[in-house]
């Protein structure tokens, strides 16, 4: 623990997903892009919906990555084009392996209700990339009680309990939930990296305080983080084992090559993709032109 480096703070910055969702993105950031293959972390409200109004993120493609939606208030449906249709409820997991390419549509179950979630892109490393699409949702995730928090296992394995969800390099994702002050020691793996994100209320993560749209940093050494919360409160903790792969992130999209992201532009562009199962009310996404490099996902 001593010898561990320090903590790193870092900025959330904000960000507008589908039809005006404001949404806040930790990760990529431009000093950080990774966390083990954590490579995206979008956290979305909570936030009421205006009568009429929900989240609704049109068809949009995927490659090299998979997607991991974490719901904690809401109800959103999921359509791909591998013709799945899932409904998203509170504390499941819809986890979506893109390989070599898949799209999807996401929309709220009904406008003007209340929405809190996070979602989370792990990078595939070079042998799995190009795997053929999948999509699970989870409906059950174990849950352990950690000194007052709950402690849901989203990915990995953490108190000695194995999360169903299948990744594809080592890595850990747990949430923790305290409805008042609680206080627990969390064992670590000295080689992997770590980020926590506060999504409600307030922490002390390893003697640093910590509100929503500011996440710390944790470099690999440490065998142990100590987390406090002074009242309700809910946390993400991440990590994974250092990604060295170099990775291009651009739109929805991540590669080892330019040639990889034009190619798959193109065959979206084109309507190679296969169709999503319809049913969204919101628009295809259009592309943006690789002239302007900008990250925009959902
Ligand atoms: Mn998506």
């Amino acid at each position: 623990m001593n010898a561990a480096p320090p903590a790193r703070r870092y900025t959330a910055r904000a960000a507008v997903i589908g039809e005006d969702t404001r949404i806040t993105r930790a990760l990529p950031h431009r000093e950080r892009r990774t966390v083990g293959a954590w490579c995206f972390l979008d956290h979305l409200g909570p936030v009421q919906f205006a009568a009429g109004k929900g989240m609704h993120v049109g068809a949009h493609p995927h490659i090299g990555l998979q997607t991991f939606t974490w719901m904690i208030e809401g109800e959103v449906v999921h359509r791909d084009s591998l013709g799945n249709e899932q409904i998203i409820r509170p504390g499941q997991v819809n986890l979506m392996t893109a390989g070599r390419g898949i799209a999807h549509s996401e929309d709220s179950m009904q406008d003007g209700t209340r929405i809190h979630a996070a979602q989370l892109w792990i990078a595939l490393p070079a042998t799995e990339c190009h795997r053929p699409p999948g999509f699970q949702n989870y409906a059950e995730l174990p849950v352990v009680d950690a000194g007052g928090l709950r402690a849901t296992i989203l990915a990995g394995s953490a108190f000695g309990r194995t999360a169903p969800t299948t990744v594809y390099t080592p890595l850990v994702g747990i949430d923790f939930a305290a409805t008042g002050p609680a206080h627990t020691q969390v064992p670590l793996r000295a080689d992997f990296e770590y980020c926590a994100v506060v999504l409600r209320g307030a922490a002390t993560v390893a003697d640093e305080t910590l509100a929503p749209g500011e996440w710390l940093y944790f470099a690999p050494g440490r065998d142990m983080l100590e987390l406090r919360a002074a009242t309700e409160t809910q946390l993400l903790l991440l990590g994974g084992v250092p990604f060295d792969e170099r990775l291009i992130i651009w739109w929805n999209l991540v590669a080892r090559t330019q040639g990889e992201i034009e190619t798959a532009l193109t065959d979206w562009k084109a309507g190679r993709f296969a169709p999503v199962r319809p049913g969204s009310p919101a628009e295809k996404l259009e592309a943006p032109s690789l002239g302007e490099v900008q990250l925009c996902a959902g």
